[in-house]
């Protein structure tokens, strides 16, 4: 062989299959309910903030995101040095393989979970340990901690799970974090935190502060309304965070991201009565699914996840002709974002004729 060759586990990455966009169809209004996004266009002044980055694109961004940094530790009360921002949390958890693991040291996390956890994992030549979820679509805690060994340096918890939807309680993460050896990092991927309605949720932040191997991935995608920027950040025990900064790309998070970023902090109260609107339609929706016969997770996160076996790429046929697209899981399930109200009536009407 003459060519130059990738790493052995380069080929072994799996592809990444993002949510399409709708099909155009004449005279109907389409949807995308296919990525998670949020449907709300930014608030005012974060496009004006954003604007002025704009004017500056001929020089690096700040490499430090000094300014993000201090907003971020203002909101949330933690030392900057606690905190590691990144190209979303998808970055985040790359960095973590990447920080964390040699080839072949393993890494457990739930499936079917967040597709990006497979592919940050092989491309550090990691193993995945994929534990299997329960018939409900909750995390299988006991056998997540069953599968540690010697090789296992991290563990992911998705809490809510993505695309399944359901959240750990706080005494079933202590119940684990009491069982995992406190030299494998536990990372609370907290993407969807927002949502979060249930008795006894995870508090992430009191969660990091009594553990020195916990680590917090949170993201502005979802209920911040960035997804399009870019921008995440870790919360983690200084020599956790320090880590993740050594190893991130520098100049990775781009003047407009850390300026839409600031801007969202400083709006937050704002975009909270947003999320509370989303997860009001979550209700509605999930009630009327279930009205129709549906039996689905419970949903923590901004979308719903239907269990449709060999009927996936049927229902997600159906969707489509309803002018919605939907995020199919070929021989598993559909998982379907919460959107805009007209979208989410489509889908419930779609989902009560599907039989
Ligand atoms: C959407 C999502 C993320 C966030 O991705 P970004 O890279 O921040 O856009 C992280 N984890 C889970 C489980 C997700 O669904």
């Amino acid at each position: 062989m003459t060519s130059p060759q990738p790493r052995r586990n380069v080929a072994e990455i799996p592809p990444y299959v993002a949510g399409k966009p709708p099909t155009v169809r004449p005279g109907m209004t389409s949807y995308k309910l296919s990525s998670n996004e949020n449907p709300y266009p930014p608030l005012p002044g974060v496009i004006e903030a954003v604007q002025a980055g704009v004017a500056a694109m001929n020089r690096y961004p700040d490499m430090g995101s000094t300014a993000l940094y201090a907003a971020l530790a203002d909101t949330f009360d933690v030392p900057a040095d606690h905190l590691s921002v990144a190209t979303g949390s998808v970055g985040l958890i790359y960095q973590l393989v990447q920080a964390f693991c040699d080839p072949g040291d393993e890494v457990v996390f739930a499936w079917r979970s967040f597709e990006a956890y497979p592919i940050a994992v092989a491309a550090a030549a990691a193993t995945a340990v994929k534990v299997p979820v329960l018939a409900d679509g909750r995390h299988d805690l006991d056998a997540m901690a069953a599968a540690v060994t010697d090789r296992t340096k991290v563990v992911l918890v998705c809490t809510p799970n993505n695309p399944t939807g359901p959240a750990v309680t706080q005494a079933e993460l202590d119940a684990f974090l009491a069982k995992v050896p406190p030299r494998v990092l536990v990372v609370v991927d907290e993407a969807y935190l927002e949502f979060v309605r249930m008795a006894d949720p995870v508090d992430g932040l009191a969660t990091y502060r009594d553990h020195d191997n916990v680590v917090l991935t949170r993201t502005f995608s979802k209920a911040y309304g960035l997804a399009g920027f870019r921008v995440g950040y870790a919360v983690a025990p200084a020599p956790i965070a320090a880590a993740l900064r050594a190893v991130s790309l520098p100049f990775g998070v781009s003047t407009v991201a850390q300026a839409a970023a600031i801007a969202s902090l400083e709006r937050r109260a704002e975009l909270l009565e947003r999320v509370d609107a989303l997860v009001a339609e979550r209700t509605r929706v999930v009630a009327g699914l279930r009205e129709a016969g549906w039996n689905l997770p419970d949903a923590q996160g901004n979308f719903v996840w239907f269990e449709l076996g060999e009927r996936t790429a049927e229902f997600a046929a159906a969707a489509d002709e309803a002018g919605i697209v939907v995020r199919p899981f070929a021989g598993e399930g559909a998982r379907v974002s919460i959107g805009e109200t007209e979208a989410n009536d489509r889908l419930v009407q779609v989902a009560a004729a599907f039989s």
